[in-house]
């Protein structure tokens, strides 16, 4: 018998959408990553939960376990601007995590009724009229199922979004790296990097534990390396005080500079979260679009499987309208004569004591 729906990516869209479908549809989530195993990678993330985030994980009755969250919480963003030899303090509060567990616990929380296939990697899909035939790898071997309607929950560098909608505008794209080294130095903040040399959008420092995250996002050209290399030198010659590296990791990021290269689907297939296009073009801050573009997909495929569509399309279009209002806020961030003139003008920044 074939799936009412297969969601491909088991990451915060496609956990919480698998969560709250109805219990009487037959659903299979895929994910390429075997995210239950000891061993598993976690994706490439900052691991910050923004009170966006927050506060929707609350509003869906979902408590966070203190098993999720990562040492220190932090309560300030250092703000570097190196374009303008200025720097700034502003309060924010955000949830440190360690990705992995927090995925772990979303995924705990599926219902039994939903098949879960890890370590399956989703290949092709073709729509028959009827339904979608699509295949998936797992182990080197290749299998095939069919859904009535296939969900594109697999992130901003998503196969389904490129299969099903090959003509359609993709968001402009960047690489991000990041970089983890050994410290014993835990910074009570979360640093944020303005520098034009590098990128046109940001980069970054997060500790965890005993481990400084060092992460950009940058133009997805030859020189991305190059430039992380210049930011790790101008950081330290700042005076980051950072040991031997642990890991290198990278991933697409998308940065949607306009609300048309957003792509919820069509009658037979949905997009959600970073598939989608749902990313602060201004923050990269992913995961509150994630939980919120999969709840809305989930009332209106809960209210029917044919005719989801247009509603979905309403639904979130006050997703679509925060992303236009983040987009308006930019220039105010990336444009560096304007951040030189509001950070010097300390407007909303925190004196620090230490
Ligand atoms: C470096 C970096 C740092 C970030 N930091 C933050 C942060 O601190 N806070 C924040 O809110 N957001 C952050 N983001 C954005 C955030 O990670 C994403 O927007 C968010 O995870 C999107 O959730 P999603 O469920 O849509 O996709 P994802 O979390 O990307 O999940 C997609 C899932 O699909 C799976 N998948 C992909 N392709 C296939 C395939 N072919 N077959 C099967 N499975 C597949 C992947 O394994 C993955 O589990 C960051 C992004 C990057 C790149």
């Amino acid at each position: 018998m074939p799936y009412d729906i297969a969601i491909i990516g088991a990451g915060p869209a496609g956990c919480t959408l698998a969560r709250l479908l109805d219990k009487n549809y037959k659903v299979l989530l895929i994910d390429k990553r075997d995210i239950l195993a000891e061993n598993s990678n976690s994706k490439c993330c900052g691991g910050l939960l923004a009170p966006d985030a927050q506060q929707m994980l609350g509003r869906m009755g979902m408590a966070i376990p203190s098993s999720v969250l990562v040492d220190p919480q932090l309560f300030l963003v250092r703000t570097i601007d190196f374009d303008n030899r200025i720097e700034r303090y502003y309060q924010r509060f955000y949830f440190n995590m360690d990705r992995l567990v927090f995925e772990q616990w979303l995924l705990s929380k599926i219902p039994a009724s939903v098949d879960l296939a890890l370590g399956c990697t989703f290949k092709t899909c073709e729509y028959t009229g009827e339904d979608v035939r699509f295949s998936f790898t797992y182990k080197g071997k290749t299998y095939k199922e069919s859904a009535k309607i296939i969900i594109g929950a697999d992130g901003g560098h998503s196969l389904v979004r490129k299969s099903v909608f090959p003509d359609k505008k993709m968001p402009e794209t960047y690489v991000a790296i990041q970089e983890w080294f050994e410290t014993d130095n835990s910074m009570p903040w979360y640093g944020a990097i303005f520098d034009s040399t590098i990128t046109d959008f940001y980069s970054w420092t997060i500790t965890k534990g005993k481990v400084l995250i060092i992460g950009s996002a940058l133009k997805k050209n030859n020189l991305a390396l190059d430039r992380f290399k210049m930011l790790k030198m101008k950081l330290r010659d700042n005076g980051l005080v950072y040991g031997k590296k642990i890991l290198r990791e990278g991933a697409f990021l998308l940065r949607p500079g306009s609300i048309s290269s957003i792509i919820t689907g069509n009658e037979y297939c949905a997009l959600v979260g970073e598939a989608a296009g749902f990313i602060s073009p201004s923050s990269a801050e992913g995961i509150s679009f994630a939980l919120k573009s999969a709840y809305h997909l989930a009332s209106a495929l809960n209210e029917s499987l044919y005719e989801f569509h247009s509603d979905y399309s309403k639904k979130v279009s006050k997703l679509k309208l925060s992303l236009f209002g983040k987009n308006l806020k930019c220039p105010a961030m990336y444009n560096r004569f304007l951040r030189g003139m509001i950070m010097r003008s300390a407007l909303m920044s925190t004196d620090t004591l230490f």
